[in-house]
């Protein structure tokens, strides 16, 4: 089953996420738990967050992909930052506890000119204080793009993160190819062997969601822009690839491509039209 999506606005509430999405021929989405730059939260309506679980039921959504606010930097140089990002987070998994069982996607984060063992130290040392064995939320950590000094610019350093962490059973990927292309794995010619390396290195049992987005960069440029699918370096036919790929097939795959509401319906299509079940 190819369950598809985009960012949706949380600023009507759940339901109106759910009837958004099934408009534009969704089953799944993600959206910012506040506003990005990490301002507060809304308190959550019960009712509301109900009326969109009987939504994603009868219409059998996969697993929603919720983002952390992107200002959040769990290995900032300054302490402040740092506990704010963990408050941040927190407070986060909390709330959505009201939504059991979803994945909280985040940025690792930029270790400023820490170098990248420090950044991951720190990273880990967070997920320490904010991770709980009764939490049902899987928190994915996002392969990023190496642009300036993010954490998480290869496998190796999200696998780090997850060897230092306690609880690692709360801890999944979610595989963004704008990112990794930007990053220097070709997944336009190479996707079965990025595949493999992922699993070596990290295990296909972590890869739990796909941001697809095309780039408008090439391979390796460590830019992080995004396109349109099949508008950018990456193009349509690694796109059907990779979603048609075994050990992509059933994550939720959200596409965070630069686009209104209508650009996303007509890709949602494009994709479904290309998908075999
Ligand atoms: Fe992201
Ligand atoms: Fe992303
Ligand atoms: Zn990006």
């Amino acid at each position: 089953m190819l369950y598809i999506g985009c960012h949706l606005s949380y600023s009507k509430g759940y339901e109106a996420m759910g009837r958004q999405a099934l408009e534009i021929g969704a089953n799944t989405f993600a959206f910012f738990t506040r506003n990005p730059r990490g301002g507060s939260a809304k308190k959550i309506d019960n009712d509301d967050v109900n009326k969109l679980i009987n939504i994603m039921t009868a219409n059998n959504f996969g697993k929603l992909v919720v983002h952390a606010p992107y200002t959040m930097n769990l290995c900032s140089d300054n302490w402040d930052t740092r506990r704010f990002g963990k408050k941040i987070m927190s407070d986060d998994l909390m709330r959505m506890e009201s939504i059991p069982g979803n994945y909280y996607n985040f940025h690792p984060g930029c270790h400023m000119k820490q170098g990248s063992d420090k950044g991951i130290e720190l990273i880990a040392g967070q997920l320490n204080g904010i991770l709980s064995p009764k939490q049902s939320t899987i928190v994915l950590l996002e392969t990023m793009a190496g642009k300036g000094s993010e954490i998480g610019r290869n496998f190796e350093e999200l696998r780090a993160i997850i060897d230092r962490t306690e609880y690692s059973d709360k801890l999944g990927v979610c595989l963004d190819t704008c990112h990794i292309w930007d990053g220097g794995y070709d997944i336009v010619n190479n996707f079965d062997e990025v595949i493999e390396e992922f699993d070596y290195t990290i295990g296909l049992d972590r890869l739990k969601a796909v941001h697809l987005n095309d780039s408008l960069n090439s391979c390796g440029s460590h830019k992080d822009r995004h396109a349109k699918i099949g508008q950018g370096h990456i193009g349509i036919n690694a796109m059907i690839n990779i979603i048609n790929h075994p050990a992509i097939k059933n994550l939720p795959v959200i596409l965070e491509t630069p686009n209104d509401m209508n650009g996303y319906a007509r890709e949602i299509k494009v994709l479904r039209e290309n998908y075999s079940e």
